[in-house]
């Protein structure tokens, strides 16, 4: 059994689907694990330790595929890396697939079995699967950072003999993996946090960092989460209701982090040009759905927008921005699944299409497109 890791391909990408942790796991399982050189680099692992947990090192993205039964990818692949890879084989990374279905077709058309890691079920077998919590709970601490970076002013509380500093108001919109972190973060940090949700469910994990709960909550909100215990798209009666109130309180506050999705739809607005502009100069806006649509009217991907001296933050890739951590974790994820793939006895790859973590996560297969979300219909 092999496994190839390349050099991710994106440029905003940072970090990588292995560590030399993980590899030395692969080779106590029985693969032989193939890194291309400097694929690490950006998250502070050098070749030579890869080298050193048993990988070797290839010149390119294609001697890493080669042979490789396992691809081990950050991103979904490109079609230069499909044409290298070795039909039949696994390709485990999180591919993005919504609005992306002509790559899909690609992946399918290359033969290999591609598996979207952030479709695993949230059920507890899965939990050290989970790349979106993983990853997002290191979005919602960095948005924080980012944020007390921009922000002009300090924090915490601050009593002097100088005088007294009063402590950042903060709202954290979206109270999910990213959010839960992004208020522990900021109250770690002094400052005074708010956050809503459209999840009933979020008001008590919120309350339970420390932080006051804002939001509608009417009936239409009591039934707003779904039985995956993600959030509904919401009526624009309540949306209303909602934005109204959260304009009133976006004025008061210094810093906004967004970060509210609802999977395969682009995310919802929340912030719009009138609410940012309610805002005190100086103050700063991280809109971590951006590369979704984003939540803020005015974000703008991969920069830092200012409308009426408010910063609107736009980072890409977030969770690359502290790439050694977010890969470390991001591997481990990976290696958790591709072990439950492993027949420990013969040391060969044995994968159970019916398992609810591959039937869930598998999206092209034997040249075809087997996901139900992404299947031709009529199948
Ligand atoms: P997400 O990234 O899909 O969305 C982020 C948050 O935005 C969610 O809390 C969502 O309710 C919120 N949101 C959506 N529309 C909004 C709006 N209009 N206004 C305000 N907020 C809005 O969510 P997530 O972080 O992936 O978490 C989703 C759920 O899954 C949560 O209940 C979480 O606790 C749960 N979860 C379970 C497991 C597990 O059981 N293994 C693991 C992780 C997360």
């Amino acid at each position: 059994m092999k496994i190839g890791v390349p050099l991710e391909r994106d440029a905003v990408e940072t970090r990588v689907a292995a560590t030399p942790d993980t590899v030395k796991k692969y080779i106590a399982l029985g693969f032989e694990v193939q890194v291309e050189k400097g694929a690490g680099k950006a998250s502070r692992i050098p070749d030579a330790e890869f080298k050193d947990a048993g990988a070797k090192i290839v010149a390119d993205a294609a001697a890493a595929f080669k042979d490789a039964d396992v691809v081990l990818k950050v991103r979904r692949p490109t079609s230069e890396e499909l044409a290298a890879m070795k039909p039949g084989a696994l390709v485990v990374g999180t591919m993005d697939p919504f609005g992306n279905e002509k790559d899909v077709e690609a992946m399918a058309k290359a033969n290999v079995a591609a598996i979207a890691m952030e479709f695993m079920p949230r059920i507890t077998r899965a939990q050290s699967m989970d790349v979106l919590s993983s990853q997002a709970n290191l979005a919602g601490y960095q948005a924080v950072i980012d944020a007390a970076y921009e922000y002009d002013r300090a924090l915490p509380m601050m009593m002097t003999a100088a005088g007294t500093v009063a402590a950042a108001r903060v709202f954290v919109m979206g109270a999910g993996v990213a959010g839960l972190q992004a208020i522990a973060t900021a109250r770690r940090l002094g400052a005074a946090v708010t956050a809503t949700d459209v999840r009933p469910a979020a008001k008590e994990q919120v309350e339970s960092l420390g932080a006051k709960f804002i939001a509608v909550e009417d009936e239409e909100f009591k039934q707003a989460e779904t039985a995956g215990g993600y959030a509904k798209q919401m009526s624009e009666e309540y949306q209303k209701k909602q934005a109204e109130l959260v304009a009133a309180h976006i004025a008061k506050q210094d810093i906004v982090i967004t970060t509210a999705l609802i999977p395969g739809r682009p995310a919802p607005r929340l912030v719009s040009k009138d609410m940012v502009q309610s805002m005190k100069p100086g103050s700063v806006i991280v809109d971590l759905a951006v590369e979704r649509g984003g939540n803020v009217e005015g974000a703008k991907p991969g920069k830092i927008a200012t409308v009426s001296d408010v910063k609107i933050v736009g980072h890409l890739n977030v969770p690359g921005r502290i790439a050694a951590s977010a890969s470390a974790l991001y591997a481990k994820n990976l290696l958790t699944f591709v072990t439950t793939l492993v027949d420990k006895e013969t040391s060969t790859l044995k994968v159970d299409w019916e398992d609810e973590l591959v039937s869930a996560t598998v999206l092209t297969r034997d040249g075809a497109v087997v996901h139900p979300a992404f299947a031709p219909k009529g199948d």
